[in-house]
């Protein structure tokens, strides 16, 4: 049963709210029923978006409902939070990765992390499934062939692989280049999150459909996942932060997958288009 706040304890949640969020905490979770406000005669219901706006009226946090009041059972903030900048935030995340041996990948034959590469304050964010040898080997995402065709997609659009960044739903090379499974996905995906929620970038473009159904969580053929945006705001990151409400994502072909079928490399490059179209982005000119 929904439990009623008067007043006087809205404005108490509300402050504790703001005291939380002054030490950096954003995260809560939600135990038992959502609260709405008292609903006697003289006093109207209050949505929970409109609760959740007035308790965030100083600084931005996510609250996904109002609970009871021992509400304040509180996550543990992530370390990346206080961050002063990008840079520092992705450097406290590949931290708390850590030698990473939280799904099975870790004793698969991986011979190294592969967490991403790339320019922190990104406008582009280019996410992949998974390391490959040339990767795995190197350390760093789409360095093998691959990799030199998503180089020459960057510069199609006009950039250079520095203006971009570059991830992988998951961080350590499936054995025999398999697709990563999905517990695998769902226990490394929450570092990619964190990745995209420090960089803010403006689109993201996922590179192949196990990329694709990993960030929008749907499940559909690439036909229909490709050729329009979605909106995007990685799990974590704060729907009232006002300097980022979230990407624009857009699905196209892996590199891997356009080597295999040249043939739908128009069709890629259309998608990349409508990234360029939105970002004003424009071709490098012939002789540059
Ligand atoms: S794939 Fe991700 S979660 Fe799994 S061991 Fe590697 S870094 Fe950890």
């Amino acid at each position: 049963m929904p439990i009623a706040l008067n007043p006087n304890m809205r404005r108490a949640l509300a402050e504790r709210m703001r005291f939380y969020n002054e030490l950096g905490i954003y995260d809560f979770y939600q135990r038992g029923e959502a609260v709405v406000a008292e609903s006697d005669s003289a006093s109207p219901v209050v949505s929970q978006p409109e609760l959740r706006e007035e308790m965030a009226a100083r600084k931005s946090a996510v609250v996904a409902t109002v609970v009871e009041d021992n509400i304040f059972a509180v996550l543990t903030p992530k370390p990346e939070h206080g961050a002063a900048d990008p840079a520092t935030a992705l450097k406290l995340i590949r931290e708390d990765l850590g030698d990473c041996t939280r799904c099975k990948l870790h004793q698969q034959g991986r011979k190294q992390i592969v967490f991403g590469v790339g320019n922190p304050r990104a406008e582009l964010m280019f996410v992949g499934e998974g390391p490959g040898a040339d990767e795995d080997a190197q350390g760093e995402p789409f360095v093998g062939r691959a990799g030199q065709l998503l180089n020459n997609m960057i510069k199609a659009m006009g950039l250079q692989r520095e203006d971009v960044y570059i991830a992988n739903v998951v961080k350590c090379r499936p054995p025999g280049n398999r697709t990563p499974e999905r517990d695998e996905c769902e226990t490394c995906s929450p570092f990619l999150m964190r990745q995209i929620a420090v960089i803010k970038p403006k689109v993201v473009v996922a590179l192949g459909a196990v990329a694709a159904k990993n960030l929008l969580a749907i499940n559909a053929p690439m036909s229909e996942l490709r050729g329009r945006f979605y909106d995007f705001l990685p799990a974590g990151g704060r729907t009232n932060d006002p300097s980022w409400s979230g990407a624009r994502l857009a699905v196209t072909y892996h590199p891997a997958f356009l080597l295999r079928d040249p043939r739908q490399k128009g069709e890629a490059w259309k998608d990349l288009q409508m990234v360029m179209k939105y970002l004003g982005l424009r071709p490098p000119k012939a002789d540059a």
